[in-house]
């Protein structure tokens, strides 16, 4: 009877899928049309050194390059437009 073990296998599988998708997903707000974008965290991103991540992504509405970079004292997400 491997039934109850598999059952259980596959359930610790799914928490551990769920945790990590609401890690890796964050909603940001373009500081120029106010587009609410979605914001997915990568492990390869630029660390500067005093550990802030930094990304460069476009506004899927205006199309606005915009600049996120991640506080790690409480992953708050800063968006701000890049100068042209
Ligand atoms: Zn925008």
């Amino acid at each position: 009877m491997g039934m109850p073990r598999d059952i259980m296998a596959s359930h610790r599988l799914a928490m551990r899928q769920r945790v990590g998708v609401s890690a890796d997903f964050q909603t940001a707000v373009c500081p120029v049309c106010d587009a609410r974008l979605m914001f997915v965290r990568h492990p390869d991103a630029d660390i500067d050194a005093c550990g802030f991540e930094s990304y460069r992504f476009e506004c899927s509405e205006c199309h606005t390059a915009l600049a996120g970079i991640i506080d790690p004292a409480d992953d708050a997400l800063l968006i701000s437009q890049v100068a042209a």
